[in-house]
């Protein structure tokens, strides 16, 4: 069984973390450097014959459309991670249902194929907004994988399934993947625990879901996580700030150990979704 690898596009400056003093209306003068970040991405799993999953926001795909060109080119999966990085819990149904709908046709016509997975920024689905799964069933949206059974101050459902789940409203539900350790989810499915966890950590807890769990385990990461020049937003908390900066540098050597020592592809391969298959 091969793992899932999956990449949240999007660039440095509009993580949920920045929210607060960087306005999305200025996005568009900020430098950016998300297209030589999934680049180096995007080379190290041509390096390895790995192909993967890209949750693309819907404003990179607009303003750099080449990086949807290099995703699909390359073969990789391309899904939907929404237009605006907008928090799902922040939205109201209306919102969240132009959200991802405009980013899914948007993706499609750029690609010329389905999109059929959506993940939501920040993991923000909740006990109270059980409605997304009806709104990206609307869109015609085949699986998500936006849900985080964990406790986390910013996101998470604790005591959500650990593993893929059928929703009323046809959209299945693959949560990001963890570990019970006495009484307790641990989340082990890469970003900010990624560049935390010693190496040998992550590798265990992989190796030890593999044995133990029959499901593919989901991998994470940002292609700003590769990035150790990116500039420093200043006023920022100092959670956010350790967060956000921790282990940068680390992040390239771990994930070449990762390809190397572990099998993936994409999310619809290791969880059986045919995009031919699927109607748009
Ligand atoms: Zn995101």
């Amino acid at each position: 069984m091969k793992n899932a690898m999956t990449i949240d596009v999007e660039d440095y400056f509009q993580v949920s973390a920045f929210e607060k003093v960087i306005n999305p209306q200025d996005w568009g003068s900020i430098a950016s450097r998300v297209e030589e970040n999934t680049d180096r991405v995007l080379q190290l799993f041509a390096d390895h014959n790995t192909t993967a999953t890209f949750f693309t926001l819907g404003w990179v795909a607009r303003r750099f459309p080449q990086i949807i060109e290099k995703i699909v080119k390359q073969g990789h999966e391309l899904a939907s991670h929404g237009t605006m990085h907008r928090r799902a819990s922040d939205l109201t149904r209306d919102e969240f249902q132009a959200d991802v709908g405009d980013a899914k046709r948007l993706l499609e016509d750029l690609s010329g194929g389905p999109i059929l997975g959506y993940r939501a920024p920040s993991f923000s689905f909740t006990r109270q907004n059980e409605w997304v799964y009806e709104v990206l069933a609307e869109e015609k949206y085949r699986y998500s994988s936006s849900v985080y059974p964990v406790v986390h101050d910013h996101y998470g459902i604790p005591d959500a399934p650990r593993f893929r789940y059928h929703t009323l409203s046809g959209v299945d539900e693959i949560p990001l993947s963890t570990l019970p350790i006495v009484g307790k989810n641990i989340p082990i499915s890469g970003g900010g625990y990624f560049r935390l966890y010693p190496y040998v950590l992550t590798k265990w807890a992989i190796s030890h879901f593999g044995q133990k769990e029959n499901a593919p385990y989901v991998f994470y990461l940002h292609p700003w996580e590769l990035d150790v020049e990116q500039p420093r937003i200043q006023n920022i908390s100092k959670k956010s700030r350790f967060r956000h900066y921790l282990n940068l540098s680390r992040v390239e050597g771990r994930l070449t150990a990762l390809l190397n020592d572990f099998e993936w592809t994409s999310m619809a391969e290791s969880y059986g979704y045919d995009q031919k298959e699927s109607e748009r």
